[in-house]
This record gives C-alpha cells, structure tokens and sequence, in this order.
C-alpha cells in the first residue's frame, strides 16, 4: 500500500515518551508528512539526573542527518580516561577509554541522556505537539487513547517509546512480568557535588559482584556515582520505594571503600537517584492492531547493558 502526501497530513500519530526514541520517531514522521503528538508522563523535560551513554556510528549518523550532531558533540562529556581500583589490591589500572570506544566503533561520542532527549526534543518542538504530565491510560481498537487528563482522543497509530517500564506495553501486550528476563542485576545512579573535580575520568571501585564509579563531565555542575551490583535472584521491593531501594544499595556496598562510603553518604541528599533491575526484554511481536513499541519499551537489552540508546536513536528511522 502506497500512502499519499495527503492522506499522510491527516493521518495522526500519538508517541508515549519524549526519552530518545520518541522524539527521535517524531522528527522523523513529521519528516514524512505525519501529524505527530508526543506525551511525556514527566511535567517537564528532566534537568538534572540521568546518566551518560554512549553513541556509535549509526546513532551519530541519524543524529547528522537531524542536523543536531554538533549540538551533541559540544555536549559530550568527554571522559575518556578509566582509573580502577580493585579491592584488596594496591596499585590501580589505568585505561585509555578512547581505545575502548574505538574497538567498539570508528566513531563515538559520550553524552548525558538527559542532554540527548533535550536535543532531540528541540529538534521537533516547531512541529510536534507535546504534551507534558500526561499519560495514556486506555487504548481501544478503534483508536481511541484515554489520557489521564487530556481528553480523550482518536489517533490512526500509536506507538509506545515510554522506556523499559512502558505503560503502552502493558496496556496492550500485557504484564512486564511475561516479557521481562531478570539477568541478575542491579544499577543505580545517584548526583552527587564533584568534590573530587573529576574532568575526563572515570574512578572505579571493583569488588566481586560489585563495582562502583563516578564520573563527571565538562560543562556539567555535579558528578554521577554509578554501582553495579549481582544478585542471583530478584530482591523484593516495590519499585516507587526509593528508601527500601537506597537500603539495598547501601546493603550491597557495605565496606568495598571509603570512596564508595562517600559516595553512598550522599544518597540521602542526592537530587537524583535511579534504582533498576538489569532486565532484558523479549518479545515475539512488537505491534498489535494499530500500536507499536519502539527503544527500550519493545527490545531494551538491559540498562546499563550498552548500546540501547543506539537502537533507540536507529530503529525508529
Ligand atoms: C545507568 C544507566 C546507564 C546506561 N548506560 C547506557 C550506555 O552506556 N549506552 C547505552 O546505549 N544505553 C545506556 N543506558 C540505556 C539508555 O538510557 C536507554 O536505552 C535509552 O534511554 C532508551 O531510550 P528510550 O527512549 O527507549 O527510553 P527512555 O530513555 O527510558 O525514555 C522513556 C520516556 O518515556 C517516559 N515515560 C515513561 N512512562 C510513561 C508514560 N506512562 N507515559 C508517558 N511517558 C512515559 C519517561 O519519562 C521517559 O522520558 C543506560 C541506562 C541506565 C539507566
């Protein structure tokens, strides 16, 4: 089936996400003529937070064509140096991060997630509609979308780009629990003040079934502490229970380093802190009637796995 340019204009689509693949989706319909709406549960694009990922060749070629490669390149963290200290050794290794990056791809850029879907999101603000602090609550075959507190609208496709968690998914294709493959992880991600001014370094505490880093980036006012942790089975906490969640984390760093002792102080200060399982995503279908899933929400490798961001940035192109 052919579809004109006109019919193309009337035909409305409705994104659940403005992370990376929805607005990056978005672009890239409106391109093609679409009339795009995004809707974003968080009631404004996040400032503070968020980690950094890193960009490959195909993700920095969609971002070229975009137009917006030098806005992600000016912001790009730069840390290119890995400092890791392993317990109870003395000498620490030193590693040249740019050879890592280039075994990996000939071209990469590091950037925080939350300057990229800034990015993205600036480059479709003129022609698509966002709304802010919303969600979608019920999807009907006809295409009908519920909102929680929009009006309720019709849309000819609906795509969910709402991330590992996705409300779309859900609603549609089912529980989390029937597509979700815990691979015995846990991360979490805390702001912190760069005491240290770290600048193009990362610094890593590594223990067994543990590691611990921090990081900062050039134009960026605080630090990240990153902690990685096993565990075989799946702990039990409820996932809006962030004092259950900075236990655990504590729990599991109880005596690697002093360093890592700091780093955890700040947990009950942090601005910004994020707490997940490392889960992998797998699914036979990615649409269903009139819906689809795009990024994490339809094919997330794990956060933290590396390289989901690419795919989200690609696959909506
Ligand atoms: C600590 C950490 C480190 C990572 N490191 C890397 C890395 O090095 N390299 C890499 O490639 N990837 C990395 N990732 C993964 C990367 O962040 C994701 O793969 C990427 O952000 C996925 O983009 P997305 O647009 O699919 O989803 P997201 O970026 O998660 O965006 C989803 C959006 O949907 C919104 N949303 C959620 N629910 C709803 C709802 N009900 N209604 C409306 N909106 C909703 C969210 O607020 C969010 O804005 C890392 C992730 C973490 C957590």
């Amino acid at each position: 089936m052919t579809v004109s340019d006109d019919s193309r204009s009337a035909l409305r689509i409705l994104v659940s996400g403005a992370g990376v693949a929805g607005p990056v989706l978005a672009y890239w319909l409106t391109r093609h003529g679409f009339s795009v709406t995004v809707v974003e549960r968080a009631p404004a694009l996040r400032r503070t937070g968020g980690h950094a990922v890193d960009l490959y060749r195909p993700a920095m070629e969609i971002s070229a064509r975009m137009g917006v490669l030098p806005r992600i390149e000016e912001r790009a963290t730069g840390t290119n140096r890995m400092t890791i200290h392993r317990e109870g050794t003395r000498r620490p290794v030193r590693v040249d991060l740019s050879k890592v990056f280039r075994a990996a791809s000939d071209r990469h850029v590091e950037v925080m997630r939350d300057d990229l879907s800034e990015i993205y999101h600036d480059a479709t603000s003129d022609d698509v509609e966002y709304i802010f602090g919303d969600s979608v609550t019920a999807i009907s075959p006809d295409g009908e979308v519920r909102f929680g507190n929009t009006e309720p609208r019709r849309f000819d496709l609906v795509v969910g780009a709402d991330g590992l968690h996705s409300t779309v998914r859900r609603l549609v294709f089912g529980e989390e629990s029937r597509f979700g493959d815990f691979i015995g992880a846990y991360l979490g991600v805390l702001s912190l003040p760069n005491a240290a001014g770290l600048d193009g370094e990362l610094v890593m505490h590594v223990g067994v079934g543990r590691t611990a880093g921090m990081y900062g980036a050039r134009h960026l006012g605080d630090a990240r502490a990153l902690f990685l942790f096993r565990s075989e089975r799946e702990l039990d906490y409820h996932h809006h229970d962030v004092p259950a969640q900075k236990a655990l984390l504590r729990n599991a760093f109880d005596g690697l380093h002093p360093d890592v002792d700091r780093w955890l102080d700040e947990l009950d200060r942090t601005p910004a802190f994020y707490f997940d399982s490392v889960t992998q995503l797998h699914m036979d279908t990615w649409s269903r009637g009139r819906v689809t899933l795009v990024g994490d929400a339809g094919y997330c490798p794990g956060p933290a796995v590396g390289g989901s961001t690419c795919e989200a940035a690609t696959r909506p192109r």
